[in-house]
């Protein structure tokens, strides 16, 4: 439809049928105009996959098989693939399973930053670095969007915490919020087009999320020119007038009044008593047809989707097994060969723990997931034998669709505004019953070892800790984890230590006794098979962290600050200093540096080169490397460019990463990578400029095998000021 049109279909319609379509006439659904021809906005969780559907107006899921749906990786995983073209084929299926779904909206992808390991919806997020996390999400989104669905990237913006999630104030600077908690944001709007956002929960600088002046119509409208719909989390808004004002679009909340909505009845009473003009709801019910419009829902031929597409069950095994990260192989344990006769036992909760249906609103109906133990034994073979035993137990069935759940009166998310608790205070939250009940799965598990060839402990988190709504309340592995490790060192040396989870977890009191460890994240529904394609070495590990571990909570810097959760208000006082620019800039040992990873393969960087150009209004530097692949099996190289500011004129961290590349190179291969950094890598935000600003002056360029070992160097020098507009 052309304009025009659109114009005059928003002219045709009453008051009432315009606020219509600005909230939630169901959970998910707003309401269709029909005498018009215009159908209802029909939303979806998001991110993991195609959230199953609820009932109109109640938490009850409607529980029939056709809800079951792809379980994608976690956009943790896909963070640690460090790949772009993984990020749109994860985007593609997405989006094609939710228009398959009969979705408008797709609820993700979830980029917030990662500022501490506590926070309960890591998993959703990329990790604790802008630039990975906005590389990642535009061709994801551009990967969504290409299926006639749009995405919603939530949740716009500095919702870092769980705790106190619906009140807290956030205050940062503004060169913290321009440098470290926007850039994805910015990325998805500037670059990928997105064409909706999701306000957040939290409030920042004193005024909510969703409806944030500064956010919203200075920045988000103002500035970066978005034209696509506002959505609030559901339940975000607390005010009219001021939601009406700053840039909300249409309203979505938790609750089955849906006329009470602020953006309902008050809505229309506030129109009436003059106190918002009909023009503002004008043009906020055009940008809604507009993305109808871009999404052919009012005319023309719409993409049909489909989901469930076997075609994609590849790329999630890619992304999986690109994920996994090896952080430690001491003795070449790994990869295993598979020896006849030889008796694997596999121990753990998570080894055989279904992890989609959990998390908060990113749980997922999936029409199967493959746990470690099914991937570790479908690949052992018949020749050898894997058995297995729990260990520890969590005592969550791994599947919330059962009776007990049906039987619930309540989903969690229908009073989820009205808690607001910080998480329960014991780590494990298990009885005394319970915890005698570990103990014997324990003793029979370190029995077995003991005649084992070899032992497959899986371990970590599960949705119990890494979930929406709440935080952990430290870094410490539940159910007595901890303890089990070492027993089993004790009897078997050749145990192999596998960590699932959504953010970093204490492995202080094991990692120097454990020579293997691996670590995974919820990866979806060919997870169990990718890792186990890891382990016996059919793919050869490229994951690298997307966060880095630290030694101890003390050592984060929003938890040294004593800024971390706050009470009404959390300040940013570590401003850009999050994650490895801190423990880098301040020399702060981790336990794993952001970035690592190893491989089975040995990699060996050999002739950097620079090419420069440096115009007058712009410049690039091109980074030229050799990458010769020197081990003995082929494999895949994450080449990082860290950049560091020799001459800048003020506290800036020692690197930050700029530009990297994956490389596939074939046993005794080499290949030349070019990786292109523009003025943007050199920039830091100058709120005297309120620009960025790429001083004059010289620059390091560090090949990082991680954030924290250097490979090589060579150095830039900037011969003027490049000032590139915020
Ligand atoms: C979450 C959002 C989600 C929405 C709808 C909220 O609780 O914060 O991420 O999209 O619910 O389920």
């Amino acid at each position: 439809m052309t304009e025009e049109q659109l114009s005059n279909l928003c002219k045709s319609m009453t008051l009432v049928e315009k606020t219509d379509m600005l909230h939630g006439n169901e959970l998910f659904r707003t309401k269709g105009i029909e005498r018009l021809g215009i159908p209802p906005m029909t939303f979806s969780d998001g991110p993991m996959g195609v959230r199953t559907d609820y009932e109109a107006s109640k938490w009850f899921p409607i529980d029939n098989n056709i809800g079951k749906a792809s379980y994608l990786p976690s956009n943790t995983a896909l963070a640690a693939t460090f790949n772009r073209e993984l990020s749109r084929k994860a985007g593609e299926s997405l989006g094609k399973e939710a228009r398959g779904r009969g979705k408008d909206m797709i609820l993700a992808p979830g980029i917030n930053i990662q500022r501490t390991p506590l926070c309960g919806r890591n998993f959703e997020y990329m990790g604790e670095d802008p630039f990975l996390t906005r590389e990642m999400t535009v061709p994801l989104i551009q990967g969504i969007e290409s299926n006639d669905v749009s995405c919603c990237v939530k949740h716009f913006a500095l919702n870092n915490q769980e705790t106190e999630r619906l009140s807290v104030n956030v205050e940062a600077d503004e060169r913290t919020l321009q440098e470290i908690y926007l850039p994805a944001f910015k990325a998805a709007i500037k670059e990928a087009h997105a064409k909706s956002i999701m306000g957040a929960y939290n409030k920042f600088r004193g005024q909510h999320c969703c409806h944030n002046d500064y956010l919203l119509n200075q920045i988000l409208r103002k500035e970066w020119g978005f034209e696509g719909v506002v959505v609030s989390d559901w339940g975000g808004v607390h005010d009219t007038i001021e939601a009406s004002e700053n840039g909300l679009d249409i309203e979505m909340s938790v609750t089955d009044n849906f006329d009470d909505y602020y953006f309902a009845k008050p809505l229309l009473r506030a129109v009436e008593e003059g106190k918002v003009k009909e023009e503002q709801i004008n043009e906020k019910v055009m940008r809604v047809l507009r993305l109808m419009n871009s999404l052919h829902m009012l005319d023309g031929e719409r993409k049909s989707g489909q989901y469930n597409d076997y075609h994609d069950y590849e790329t999630y095994l890619q992304i999986a097994r690109e994920s996994v990260v090896l952080l430690k192989n001491e003795n070449q344990t790994l990869p295993l060969t598979r020896k006849a006769g030889m008796r694997i036992l596999v121990v753990g909760d998570n080894a055989d723990k279904l992890q989609s249906s959990g998390g908060g609103s990113a749980e997922i109906k999936a029409l199967y997931e493959l746990t470690p133990l099914m991937g570790i034994t479908m690949l052992a073979g018949g020749n050898v034998k894997v058995t297995y035993e729990r260990g520890y137990n969590s005592f969550t069935s791994g599947n919330i669709w059962d009776d007990e759940h049906k039987q619930k009166e309540e989903n969690w998310q229908a009073t989820s505004l009205e808690d607001i608790t910080s998480g329960s205070k014991s780590a494990d939250g298990l009885n005394a019953r319970q915890k005698q009940l570990n103990q014997r799965s324990a003793e029979r598990a370190v029995e077995a070892a003991k005649t084992a060839d070899l032992v497959i402990f899986v371990g970590g988190l599960s949705h119990e800790q890494d979930t929406e709504g709440k935080d952990r309340t430290d870094m410490i592995l539940p159910y007595g984890q901890d303890e089990l490790i070492h027993q089993l060192l004790d009897v078997n040396q050749n145990t192999i230590v596998v960590m699932m989870s959504g953010s970093p977890i204490d492995m202080g009191s094991w990692i120097d006794r454990a020579p293997t460890v691996v670590q995974t994240w919820y990866a979806g529904m060919e997870g169990g098979r990718a890792l186990a394609q890891v382990l016996f070495g059919d793919y050869n590990p490229s994951g690298r962290l997307p966060e880095t571990f630290p030694i101890s909570i003390e050592d984060v810097p929003a938890h040294k600050l004593g800024e971390y959760p706050g009470t009404e208000t959390v300040h940013y006082k570590e401003g850009v200093f999050v994650g490895y620019r801190y423990y880098e800039s301040k020399k702060v040992p981790v336990r794993f540096p952001f970035g690592y990873g190893l491989s089975y393969t040995k990699f060996h960087y050999d002739k950097l080169t620079l090419e420069n150009v440096f115009a007058e209004d712009w410049m690039q530097s091109t980074v030229k490397v050799q990458i010769e692949n020197t081990g003995d099996y082929d494999g895949t190289e994450t080449v990082q460019v860290y950049v560091h500011a020799n001459d800048s004129t003020i506290e800036r961290p020692v690197k930050e990463l700029r530009g990297f590349e994956k490389v596939q190179l074939k046993k005794g291969e080499k290949k030349e990578v070019d990786i292109v950094l523009h003025a943007d890598a050199f920039t830091y935000f100058d709120t005297q400029m309120n620009a960025f600003c790429a001083e004059k002056g010289t620059y390091t360029i560090i090949l990082g095998q991680n954030a924290h070992d250097e490979i090589m160097s060579t150095t830039v020098e900037l011969p003027k000021n490049y000032l590139i507009q915020r």
